[in-house]
Order: structure tokens, then sequence, then C-alpha cells
């Protein structure tokens, strides 16, 4: 038997009146309907403890993730009379040439009196300004 029970069974006996009696009989239904309440919400907050629990890690092996694949991604970037060079692990950690409009990889061409040209000649079409011989000796001298 709760305890309620017990003090609803305790007023049935006690020498008060009937007015009395109902109001302390209506102060019992108001506690048990509180009691009911508190019930409910511990429930619901036991619930919402363990999602956000599971909120959490996910968002630390988010965060992990993102971590390393920012590592994974980093690059270098500098500008050698206007061709863009990158360095990390996609190019394995070497001086590579890219397109500074498209960012696409560029090659040296074999005349060295050549300028360099994007590897996307239809869309993009970016040429140096400057000989492929120049921009390739200033990079070896630049970039370390
Ligand atoms: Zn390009």
């Amino acid at each position: 038997m709760g305890m309620l029970e017990v003090a609803r069974d305790a007023i049935k006996d006690l020498p008060v009146s009937e007015v009395i009696r109902e109001r302390l009989s209506l102060a019992f239904d108001r506690l048990e309907e509180a009691e009911r309440q508190i019930a409910i919400l511990q429930t619901e907050k036991g619930g919402l403890q363990a999602q956000f629990e599971r909120e959490r890690l996910d968002h630390e092996q988010t965060k992990k993730e993102l971590q390393r694949l920012h590592e994974l991604l980093h690059e270098e970037v500098r500008l050698v009379r206007g061709v863009e060079f990158r360095k990390g692990s996609r190019t394995g950690n070497e001086w590579q040439p890219f397109c500074p409009k498209c960012h696409l990889p560029v090659v040296f061409s074999r005349d060295p009196s050549d300028p360099i040209f994007c590897q996307d000649p239809t869309v993009c079409r970016w040429v140096s300004g400057e000989d492929s011989s120049r921009i390739q000796h200033e990079s070896r001298n630049s970039l370390k």
C-alpha cells in the first residue's frame, strides 16, 4: 500500500467535518496527479539524456572525421608568376603546378619557350603570361 492510499484510509476514520474530509481528499487527488506527472517527466528525461548522449558521441565522431579529412586535404598554396603551386598529400608532398583559374593540374611544355596551358582548353582556356622555362626555374628557386 502506498503512502497516499494509507493517508486516504486514515481520513475515513478521522473525526473531522465532511467539508474538511472532502478538502483532504481533493488534496490527495492533486498529489496523486502530481506524482503521476513526475513519473512521466522522469521517463521523458531519461529518454532525452540517452538521446543527448548518442548525439554527443555522434558529434565527437564527426569532429574527429572532419579533423582527419582536414589533415588529409590540407595543401600549401603558393603563386609563382601567376601559376598556382600546391603541395600536400595528393601531390605526394611535392610542389606541383595547377591552373590558377580552374585549379586543374597543368603540365610544362617540352618547349621551354612555350607558355603553360591549362589542361582544359575548351572551357577554362587559361594560358600563363610567361614562358614555362622561366616559371619552372623560378619555382625551383622559390619553392622548397
Ligand atoms: Zn584552368
